[in-house]
């Protein structure tokens, strides 16, 4: 008796085309090239998850696409809702790994904080996702599927759309560039969402040789950088990739993405109790800053089981920033959100239980 195994084709996910080569795959079917702006608009403009959605197409293209193409697209796994509104959502990916999206209300803002991998290789010691490990990174339309659910969240339970976007979940994005990019493209793409870039925020460690790429493709949209300690000594000890991206090296980067795209850098800065937040280390801060225009943001850390480190004190924050302030710069103390449920800065990844599958 023969017995036939079942053999799994692996389709590629049409989001991968661009609208050019939609229009050759067309053209070489006999199609109309205006059949491929339809196509390409059901998949990006109107977010159409599945060929079948698309009801202006004929059954015969969409029986042609669906045997050759797959949409990959993420879906919802969990939503957990913290006290405070915002809300974290577990994305399940198409080979099954999980990703975190975060919606955070604030007064007059919506903000999407999203993915830019599954876990992370840097090991940033206060970072739960840090201790994930690494397992692949999100493909753009993966990244760009995050901020349309987490914008339909918006509109659902607080009546607007979204209006920042921030990579400030899972992994680092500048070791994802081109999809990170490509993401940010289709946002900000005038027939697509049309997302202000003045409102997405890239947040990194500081990979020195990326913030230049950046500079050199002069990007309009901000840059953070997760700074957290501004001598390479204590830098080093919380965050590995210091060693081979040293604060020298990031002073010259930041220097030459100003010089090339005028936008002031936002600092972030963890205050670690004990570790980071005396006033030497505020004095630290502020030669680090005169180096180029920036702000600083203090963020309130949110512990993780480790416990290794915890948060600083009210009057020690009080002094830090008070500190950095007579010295003219501009510094904001950022409250953390979503405490509750595990979606605060550095949390992501801790209780939902998440494994990767490489
Ligand atoms: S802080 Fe960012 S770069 Fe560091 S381990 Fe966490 S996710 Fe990775």
């Amino acid at each position: 008796m023969i017995i036939f195994a079942k053999v799994e084709t692996i389709k590629k996910d049409i989001r991968l085309l661009s609208l050019e080569e939609i229009k050759e795959l067309f053209a070489n079917k006999g199609e109309a090239a205006y059949r491929a702006n339809q196509v390409f608009d059901w998949l990006w403009k109107k977010h159409a998850l599945s060929f079948e959605q698309m009801s202006n197409i004929s059954l015969g293209t969409k029986n042609f696409l669906n045997d050759n193409f797959d949409i990959k697209a993420i879906s919802i796994q969990t939503t957990q809702k913290s006290i405070d509104k915002t809300i974290k959502t577990a994305f399940r990916l198409f080979d099954d790994n999980i990703i975190e999206g975060v919606l955070i209300p604030s007064e007059d803002r919506a903000t999407a904080c999203i993915s830019s991998q599954v876990g992370c290789a840097l090991a940033c010691k206060f970072c739960a996702t840090g201790k994930l490990g690494w397992a692949r990174n999100l493909e753009y339309p993966e990244i760009f599927d995050q901020v349309m659910f987490i914008n339909q969240q918006s509109l659902e339970t607080l009546g607007i759309p979204l209006s920042n976007i921030v990579f400030m979940g899972m992994g680092e994005p500048l070791l994802n560039y081109n999809h990170v990019l490509k993401a940010i493209e289709m946002l900000t793409s005038p027939n697509i969402l049309n997302f202000s870039p003045s409102r997405i925020t890239l947040s990194t460690v500081g990979i020195v040789k990326m913030i230049k790429q950046l500079a050199d493709d002069k990007v309009k949209f901000n840059l953070a950088i997760l700074l957290h300690a501004a001598t390479d000594k204590k830098r080093s000890l919380i965050m590995p990739i210091n060693e081979h991206n040293s604060l020298s090296n990031l002073i010259d980067a930041l220097q030459y993405f100003y010089s090339k795209t005028k936008t002031r850098i936002t600092l972030e800065y963890l205050l670690l109790d004990g570790f980071n937040d005396s006033i030497d280390d505020a004095r630290d801060l502020a030669m680090f800053c005169k180096n180029f225009p920036c702000k600083i943001n203090i963020i309130e850390y949110n512990a993780i089981d480790d416990g290794i480190y915890k948060n600083s004190n009210a009057e020690k924050v009080k002094a830090f920033i008070a500190f950095i302030e007579s010295k003219n710069m501009i510094i904001n103390l950022r409250k953390s959100k979503g405490k509750d449920i595990a979606a605060a800065c550095g949390q992501l990844a801790r209780k939902n239980n998440i494994k990767l599958i490489n």
